[in-house]
């Protein structure tokens, strides 16, 4: 059986080497995330260039998300190092100090609208909540604190508000200006960081469509608010990333499992892609095996109904990108194979098709999950049939034929689709039928007398036209 839930991995130091990123993407990388939070664009330029070489020499296909690095708020820097506050002490946040000038009693901070989102009484997280600070007074632009949770705390470190609430915009400049390079560069997906709602993900798309791009848009669900608005982002998304770092400062840790299961599940009511982010295979950063408590993380994400499943640190910087990769990819299989065996396929019985090639993904599964069939195969131009054929469960591969290479890197996030280049002018022929068995059979992914589903429209070029399936014996031409 192949492994159907997907693999993004970090780019960064540890896979610049094209050797370690090419035995990367034969162990299951299925899409390379590039961090626009750090290193500037002309090293992203080189980790896109690396990526398409590794993915030629694996003759793999792999799609690329740029991940915007957003309103982040961070603290500036200190003049002597790295400081260590202790429980009880003050600690003031001022943007009047230099970017240099922090002390043990205060630091800069980038963000000059701090002290009109917060009041006295809130708390603040620093460094993904390792340090604690209670907000005592604002004095004009200066927040005054005391520490409740202490630590070391060294430069830029990044800051939440528990609860949410901090205004800055969800695309800063540097972000305007990273979409024109995402765009640029034929990116297939671009992450919006702290989306706040559905009009931070329209003008994301918007930006990146008027400057030429089409890749799809990703909602990072990291904010108090972005879960108040669940609903409506994803109306307007095409992915939602479960981004368990930030959604776990500002909701509190606890509140994350319940959220991850809440996301997926209504991501796929709605036919969106999901991605489970942060610390999957956290100890992997130093160590070549994974806890058992990560493994079951990756798995009980495989069986929330995740599309991919990511890794972070473990791959820009770690010491074991490949092996991270490799467990990864076995974790998953493990957790489809159990779950194939204890739960069938439950169909949408309820709503209405809205569409002709939604209706016919569904009678798809359904024919698929009840007649063993071997294969599915869509003649796609988008890749719009085999994203609603995937939110179907199913241990049937959907194999998405296309002749545009945007949506072969497109697909390569969706949860059992596998893009397969394919050329095709006028389906519905017998020759064309043919043509399918032979690439089918040159690929080894059926054997002749294998059943096979096919969808198609009345003619390639048209987006959305799919209007017919058909049931179809492979036979050796
Ligand atoms: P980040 O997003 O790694 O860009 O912060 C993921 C998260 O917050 O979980
Ligand atoms: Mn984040």
């Amino acid at each position: 059986m192949q492994r159907r839930t997907k693999i993004v991995a970090t780019l960064g130091p540890a896979t610049d080497d094209i050797a370690v990123l090419t035995e990367m993407v034969r162990a299951g990388l299925d899409v390379a995330r590039i961090n626009f939070s750090h290193g500037a664009q002309g090293e992203h330029l080189r980790r896109i260039e690396l990526v398409r070489e590794a993915a030629q020499r694996a003759g793999k296909i792999v799609g690329i998300l740029a991940d915007l690095g957003g309103p982040k708020i961070r603290i500036e820097g200190f003049r002597d190092g790295p400081i260590q506050l202790a429980e009880g002490a003050p600690f003031a946040l001022d943007p009047r100090l230099a970017p240099d000038a922090g002390t043990q009693g205060e630091v800069g901070i980038a963000y000059a609208n701090l002290h009109k989102d917060v009041k006295a009484g809130d708390t603040l997280l620093l460094a993904d909540g390792q340090i604690v600070l209670d907000v005592v007074a604002v004095e004009g632009p200066r927040v005054a604190t005391k520490v409740r949770v202490g630590g070391p705390l060294s430069n830029r470190k990044g800051l939440n508000r528990q609860g949410g609430g901090i205004s800055a915009p969800a695309l800063s400049d540097k972000d305007h200006d990273d979409i024109r390079f995402a765009a640029a560069n034929g990116i297939d997906y671009v992450a919006v960081s702290f989306a706040r709602n559905a009009g931070d993900i329209r003008e994301a798309r918007e930006r990146l469509r008027a400057v030429g791009g089409a890749g799809r848009i990703v909602a990072k669900i990291e904010r108090h608010e972005s879960i108040q608005n669940l609903p409506s982002i994803l109306d307007e998304t095409d992915v939602v990333m479960v981004a368990r770092g930030d959604l776990g400062v500002e909701m509190g840790y606890a509140e994350v499992t319940g959220l991850q299961k809440t996301i997926l599940h209504q991501a796929r009511n709605k036919f969106r892609v999901a991605i489970t982010a942060t610390q999957m295979m956290e100890s992997m950063i130093q160590n070549p095996v994974p806890t058992r408590a990560e493994v079951s993380d990756v798995a009980n994400a495989v069986m929330d109904g995740t599309d991919a499943v990511m890794l972070s640190a473990e791959s820009a910087v770690g010491r074991y990108p490949v092996k991270a990769v490799e467990a990864m990819s076995q974790v998953i299989q493990g957790a489809e194979k159990y779950q194939l065996s204890h739960s069938r396929a439950r169909h949408r019985s309820e709503g209405h098709f809205g569409r002709n090639d939604e209706a016919i993904a569904m009678a798809v599964m359904y024919t698929a999950n009840h007649m063993r069939v071997r294969a599915i195969v869509a003649l796609t131009e988008s890749g719009s049939t085999p994203l609603w054929m995937s939110r179907i469960r199913s241990d049937i591969p959907i194999y998405a034929f296309t002749r545009h290479a945007v949506t072969s890197r497109r697909v390569t996030l969706y949860r059992g689709v596998y893009p397969v280049q394919y050329d095709v002018t006028q389906p519905g022929t017998r020759q064309v039928d043919a043509s399918i068995f032979a690439r089918l059979l040159e690929l080894r992914l059926v054997e002749p007398g294998d059943h096979v589903i096919v969808t198609s429209g009345p003619l390639s070029g048209v987006a959305g036209g799919t209007n017919a399936m058909q049931i179809l014996k492979v036979t050796q031409g």
